[in-house]
């Protein structure tokens, strides 16, 4: 399988309820490894830009205004199948319908305090990766 890099976000109310540690570590346990990490507060500009693909949605202005209530922690995530993997870690958008044992089933709250963002392809994944971090941030060990 390829090794593959994906962009996490764990979002603002997965800091405010202190679980940065817990989604951590399900990730090192499940193989993906964090090689670029930084704790920030998104700006309004960033968190438009970041979701520019979701701007003629009618929850776009809500998702921009949860996206820069608070620091959130962003993350280029390596490991085989990194894409899915990530994915099959988070659960479904909507926490009521994520699989037990699942990211969103276990700290989310609702559909737009959902707690982490995950890359959907691995050609957003490059996209959104660049959009946070230089090439010379993502470290190797
Ligand atoms: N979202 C929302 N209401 C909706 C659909 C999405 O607030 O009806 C938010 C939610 O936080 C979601 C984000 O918009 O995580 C991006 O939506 P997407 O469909 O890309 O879901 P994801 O890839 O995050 O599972």
């Amino acid at each position: 399988m390829a090794i593959e890099r994906t962009l996490s976000i764990i979002k603002p109310d997965g800091l405010k309820n202190h679980h940065i540690g817990e989604i951590i570590s399900r990730f090192e346990k499940a193989g993906l490894t964090p090689v670029a990490i930084r704790l920030q507060q998104l700006s309004q500009k960033e968190a438009e830009g970041f979701y520019a693909v979701h701007s003629a949605r009618g929850f776009f202005k809500d998702l921009v205004s949860f996206m820069t209530s608070g620091p959130v922690v962003v993350m280029a995530l390596e490991g085989e199948n990194a894409v899915l993997k990530n994915r099959d870690l988070m659960g479904a958008t909507d926490p009521k319908k994520a699989d037990k044992g699942t990211i969103r089933a276990d700290f989310a709250q609702s559909i737009d305090a959902n707690t982490v963002h995950g890359s959907d392809s691995l050609e957003n994944a490059k996209n959104e990766i660049a959009y946070f971090f230089r090439e010379t941030e993502i470290q190797k060990y």
